[in-house]
């Protein structure tokens, strides 16, 4: 088996830099990270390696900065052709722009185009695993998967649930959504890289009926994820009130359903109540923080440091199409930029770690994505610290690894990521 050498800047985290701060973290100016079989099997000091592994292969990157490939913990990739749409709030933006092009994709050969330029754009941006939803069309999963193993890329995605407040193209039912989720675990959980998520996508699409069919679904299936939305919006939230009148409030429209816990993936969770933020922290929920989309559709600024304070589990994620970027730098820039108008600077070591091992972590799958270290899937970039003239510029101050990275994080883009790694195969560069 053909072993290679990465030369090049490391950083790796050896703690929690939202618990131990920066220095959960070690950085070389000249490390090496050695791959074999598409995985990582040493990091450490060059010379020691290179005098360990002679017969490795060296691929010198210079003073390119080997990251562990980002981690993006919420996405529609059927929403890729409408990013950007202009003027639309939540409910309206999903009338006017989402539920027509999700519409689509009853098309196959549709499907399976779009799932190849989202994977194609993600491994550009350096985005080496998307979390994404479907639509309510079995095949829209298909694609996608299919498209992911293609490119050896791990995949978490399911199919999107609606049974209400939508158009009938994109309407299923409880029995339905139910079966057809099913079909799709057989289908696809746990082969190769496929994680199966069962995809609710907000409670204001789906009766009490279709919430409790789902969570009986993953009872049945409790090693599978479960991806849906909290309290995006207040509109929203108003609007979940008058269809679950019984519910305390947004969470226990899920609780009650069976649609909470630790495998469980709430994206925004912006507006929570104290007893949400309680009973998500108690189960170890996974908050999905989406700041490119929070912005871009005007949703909220998501409260980081009390979220952390409490200690829930946070990943980072683009929300795309709701968020306007499919660089996970861009969106890293946004988490940082909303923490500023909470007077909260989040530190670029907490950024980062977001972007990867904490994304990874919500998505349980920690240690085999998200971090370089012995035993990890190589999936894995390189990043360029002065990619362009304005950035390289502010990159010659620099007086640590972290003034170096902080400009890429603020205004990088997929000219940043000079190479992307998937599970050791070359993909960009
Ligand atoms: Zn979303």
């Amino acid at each position: 088996m053909t072993m290679t050498l990465h030369l090049g800047q490391t950083l790796t985290f050896t703690g929690d830099p939202f618990r131990e701060g920066p220095s959960a973290t070690t950085h070389s100016s000249r490390g090496a990270v050695l791959v074999e079989g598409g995985r990582v099997i040493e990091t450490g000091d060059v010379d020691a390696l290179r005098a360990a592994h002679p017969q490795a292969n060296v691929e010198d990157h210079g003073d390119g900065l080997i990251l562990p490939g980002f981690v993006d913990a919420h996405m529609h990739y059927p929403q890729t052709a409408m990013i950007a749409s202009w003027g639309k709030r939540l409910i309206d933006w999903l009338n006017s722009y989402t539920f027509p092009e999700e519409g689509k994709f009853a098309d196959r050969a549709y499907a399976d185009e779009i799932a190849a330029r989202t994977l194609d754009l993600a491994i550009a941006n350096g985005t080496t695993t998307l979390t994404s939803f479907c639509t309510i069309h079995p095949g829209s999963v298909d694609a996608f998967f299919a498209a992911a193993q293609a490119r050896g890329m791990a995949a978490f995605a399911g199919k999107t649930c609606m049974d209400r407040n939508a158009p009938d193209y994109l309407s299923d039912t409880a029995q339905s959504a139910h079966d057809d989720s099913k079909a799709l675990i057989e289908r696809w959980h746990g082969k190769g890289r496929a994680t199966y998520v069962i995809t609710p996508r907000f409670s204001p699409t789906s009766s009490p009926e279709q919430l409790s069919a789902l969570g009986a679904l993953w009872a049945d299936h409790p090693d599978c994820l479960m991806q849906t939305h909290l309290s995006e919006q207040v509109d929203e939230i108003e609007w979940v009130k008058g269809l679950y009148p019984q519910a305390r409030d947004y969470l226990d429209t899920y609780e009650t359903h069976g649609l909470l816990g630790e495998r469980g993936l709430y994206g925004h969770a912006i507006h929570l109540e104290p007893r949400e933020a309680d009973r998500l922290r108690e189960v170890g929920a996974g908050l999905v923080h989406c700041p490119t989309s929070n912005t871009f559709i005007g949703s909220g600024l998501f409260d980081m440091a009390a979220r952390v304070a409490e200690g829930q589990r946070i990943g980072l994620a683009s929300d795309t199409g709701g968020g306007s970027s499919f660089s996970m730098l861009r969106v890293m820039g946004a988490a940082y930029e909303i923490g500023q108008l909470r007077r909260n600077p989040i530190h670029p070591a907490q950024l980062l770690w977001l972007a990867t091992e904490g994304s990874a972590r919500v998505l349980h799958a920690q240690g085999e994505i998200g971090r370089l270290a012995p035993g990890s899937v190589a999936d894995m970039i390189v990043l360029n610290l002065a990619s362009t003239p304005a950035i390289a510029q502010r990159s010659t101050l620099a007086s640590d690894i972290w003034e170096a990275l902080f400009p890429t994080i603020m205004m990088g883009d997929d000219r940043a990521i000079a190479k992307t790694y998937v599970a050791g195969r070359q993909m960009k560069g």
